[in-house]
């Protein structure tokens, strides 16, 4: 989607990121959002008065960079029922009566949604469930959620285990909850996001617990005559190694395709064993604030990062520090010494994974580009509406950084303000 800053109007504010919506950091970070809901979905007012549709807000740009046309219109905002779903777009539905297998899938779910990751293994879940009739791939999620698109990723069966104590750190009690399934449901495999949000832990704790020799950095799964192989990333991931499919597996993001051409059925379903109540191990003390400044790039999960167009360098510091972003920046920039070299994104500094990433004054060099190919929402501020970046982006502002950035930080500050107010 692409606006020029000029046309965005007046009553909505500031109101260029949508995108964010989707991730955990609105609640926390990126408060200047909410009024963009309405020109996502709705469009935007011209000064004439003339309602405008976003002609590029067509799909989305997958992790892999390769834009996809989600046809639930489920990115195009509302709720429409599954049926309706269904019938507006070309899915097929893919039900299964009576499932006789089941692939289980534990989802890092991070902000209580669906990661393009998450997704991903969706997938992979999947491909090895067409392999055998009857199989259902059955996600769980632990704790409150706020996913409406279980029944388009690829969800046959949902096991949503509620409780506050999964609000925060509870390895121990998922464990038990992960082997009550195993013994009820005996799965065929358990997948798990290979992340450092919760998905690598758990799927090792569980191998532990199954005596199972878990496939860990798993980005391929293959078919052969012997039956399932896989090929993970192995020495500190500098080689491929290459074994049978084990039936716990850690998989990597971009490991299959996620579900685009089927509609699931999503069902709730119930244990009917739950584990007994145990005593944990471990207390959680809560939360810890982090400085974003002091967070490594690669663990960063919103970017605000700055090229060549940047021209008041105190400014994109000052509305990093207001949004509470971690700062990144082109090779120019770090070049020209506006950035230190360990804060550099792309092809030869650091990849990055950040729900959203930030681009300001950044072009979309190749180099660049490569190094934010796994970011879930990537938004640009920019002069050149025909940059690469802007064509990247699931959000573009076309106008000058300078006055963009001011603009996000005067919002930032008013809604921070109503907030104190309304405490
Ligand atoms: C071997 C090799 C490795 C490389 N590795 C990397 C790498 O890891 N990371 C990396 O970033 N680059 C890398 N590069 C460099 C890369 O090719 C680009 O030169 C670089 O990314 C460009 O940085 P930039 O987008 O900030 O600058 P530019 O290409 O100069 O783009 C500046 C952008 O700012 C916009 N702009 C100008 N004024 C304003 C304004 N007032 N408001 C808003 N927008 C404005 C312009 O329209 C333009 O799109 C590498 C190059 C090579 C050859």
């Amino acid at each position: 989607m692409t606006v020029s800053f000029d046309e965005i109007p007046e009553k909505s504010g500031f109101c260029a990121i949508d995108c964010i919506h989707s991730t955990p950091i609105l609640h926390h970070r990126a408060l200047i959002l909410e009024p963009l809901l309405a020109l996502r979905f709705n469009g935007v007012d011209s000064p004439q008065g003339i309602k405008r549709k976003a002609p590029h807000n067509v799909g989305f740009i997958g992790p892999n960079g390769i834009r996809r046309i989600d046809r639930s219109g489920a990115q195009q905002g509302g709720v429409a029922s599954r049926k309706e779903v269904a019938q507006q777009s070309s899915r097929r539905l893919h039900s299964i009566d009576q499932p006789q297998h089941h692939i289980m899938v534990v989802a890092d779910m991070t902000g209580g949604r669906l990661s393009a990751q998450d997704k991903d293994i969706l997938g992979l879940a999947h491909q090895l469930a067409a392999k055998k009739a009857a199989t259902a791939v059955m996600l769980v999620v632990f704790g409150e959620h706020k996913e409406t698109t279980f029944a388009e990723s690829g969800v046959d069966r949902l096991l949503h285990i509620e409780g506050d104590a999964f609000e925060g750190f509870s390895p121990d009690l998922r464990l038990a909850w992960l082997a009550a399934i195993e013994r009820e449901m005996q799965p065929d495999y358990w997948i798990f996001p290979d992340s450092g949000l919760g998905g690598g832990d758990l799927g090792r704790r569980l191998a532990v617990e199954l005596e199972v020799h878990a496939a860990t950095g798993l980005w391929q799964v293959n078919l052969n005559e012997e039956g399932f192989s896989c090929t993970c990333r192995a020495s500190a991931a500098t080689q491929d190694l290459t074994r049978a499919l084990p039936r716990v597996i850690l998989a990597l993001a971009e490991c299959a395709e996620p579900i685009s051409d089927t509609l699931h059925e999503a069902q709730e379903v119930k244990l009917m064993r739950e584990p007994l109540d145990q005593l944990p191990r471990i207390q959680d003390l809560g939360a810890v604030a982090v400085d974003p400044a002091s967070v490594s790039l690669a663990e960063a999960e919103f970017i605000l990062s700055g090229g060549n167009g940047i021209r008041d360098w105190d400014a994109f510091h000052e509305t990093a520090r207001i949004l509470g972003a971690t700062e990144g920046a082109s090779r120019v920039a770090v070049d020209d010494g506006f950035m230190p070299r360990d804060r550099q994104v792309g092809a030869t500094g650091t990849w990055v994974t950040a729900r959203v990433y930030m681009a300001v004054g950044i072009s979309g060099a190749i180099q660049h580009l490569q190094g934010i190919q796994s970011c879930d929402k990537v938004i640009c501020i920019n002069t050149d509406a025909g940059c690469d970046m802007v064509k990247r982006a699931d959000l573009a502002l076309i106008g000058d950084s300078t006055e963009i950035l001011a603009a996000v930080r005067r919002k930032v500050s008013e809604l921070k303000q109503e907030k104190r107010h309304v405490a």
